[in-house]
């Protein structure tokens, strides 16, 4: 089986009708670099920046942010790198951060709310982004952005760092800025949002949880969280409407593209960027060339107007299994 798969590898990502799809990484780790190229990923769609902070024992400062960015965009040479600023709070904390022990941590001081309130750490990444755009293709995305007020800051602040490094004689290249989709009130305001950046990327694995108020990480309320949820497919094709009447790109990244029916559904909702983890890569390739997109583009509306998300699954996995 492994080797039936290892002929996708080198093939583009395409339905039987001959629809391109693609398929990027979500990496972290450097090493989850090499596991990228050998999954014939094309670029990451996601780079969490955290994985740098947590293996230290103070914040990194920008050299060697910049080192390790850099590395990240010169191995994906041709191809796009999605950079991701800081997310902690919430489930990932530095052991050297002096954070609030809250009762809601999911709901509280996290992500870029972090990042606005802490200048000193956000500007200096940001500018380490910079830098390591001056090697590659690098686009830059702020997570958990709930209103025009944090789009807005970080812009400034982009702008700013740029002013900085060009004082220092970097000749920094336009770098496109998105946000990440990851909480309800993001989905009611995109069209808003989406004057103000060049791209969005869904984080579902968030967005689930926030949508659907099941924490992400509790086994007990685990059937509460369900990404093939109508509420969330309606949200998500709310998004491909809003980036299609903008002509913004937009990527899904959260763990839910991974799944097979969720994949497929999500093709059929008219997807066509996806960053999963490494991994799943070539099954998806494999998948995705047994479907027809008129098909699924035909089941994905049907679906829009079916209320139980457990027939959604049904219905996809019918699908799925017919076209095996
Ligand atoms: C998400 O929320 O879907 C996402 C991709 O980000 P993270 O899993 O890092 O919160
Ligand atoms: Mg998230």
């Amino acid at each position: 089986q492994k080797e039936q798969l290892e002929q996708y590898k080198d093939r583009d990502a395409v339905t039987c009708d001959g629809v391109r799809v693609a398929l990027r990484a979500n990496v972290g780790l450097l090493s989850d670099i090499e596991i990228a190229h050998r999954c014939g990923a094309e670029g990451v769609g996601l780079y969490r920046t955290e994985f740098p902070y947590m293996a230290r024992t103070d914040f990194p400062d920008r050299e060697s942010q910049y080192e390790i960015y850099r590395r990240v965009v010169e191995s994906f040479e041709g191809q796009s790198v999605t950079i991701r600023t800081l997310d902690i709070g919430g489930d990932k904390m530095l052991s050297y951060f002096d954070a609030p022990s809250e009762e809601n941590p999911f709901l509280g001081w996290r992500s870029v709310r972090v990042s606005l309130d802490h200048l000193d750490i956000f500007r200096t990444q940001i500018e380490a982004i910079l830098m390591a755009s001056t090697h590659g293709n690098v686009k830059l995305m702020f997570p958990m952005i709930t209103n025009m007020d944090e789009i807005i800051r970080c812009k400034e602040l982009v702008a700013e760092a740029k002013q900085k490094l060009l004082a220092e004689g970097w000749s920094v290249p336009d770098v496109p800025l998105g946000v990440m989709v990851e909480v309800p009130a993001a989905i009611s305001l995109a069209d808003y949002f989406a004057r103000e950046v060049d791209f969005f990327a869904l984080g579902t694995n968030d967005l689930v949880q926030y949508m659907l108020a099941a924490d992400r990480g509790n086994s007990r309320i685990q059937h509460y969280y369900d990404s093939l949820h109508p509420a969330v497919l309606h949200a998500i094709a709310h998004m491909v409407d809003v980036a299609k009447r903008h002509k913004k790109e937009l990527c899904i990244c959260g763990e839910m593209a991974s799944d097979p029916a969720c994949f497929a559904l999500l093709v059929g909702l008219g997807l066509r960027e996806f960053s999963v983890s490494s991994p799943a890569i070539l099954p998806l390739k494999a998948l995705l060339s047994k479907l027809s997109s008129c098909e699924l583009e035909k089941l994905g509306k049907v679906l829009l107007s079916e209320p139980h998300g457990r027939r959604i699954r049904e219905r996809v996995e019918n699908m799925i299994s017919q076209a095996e």
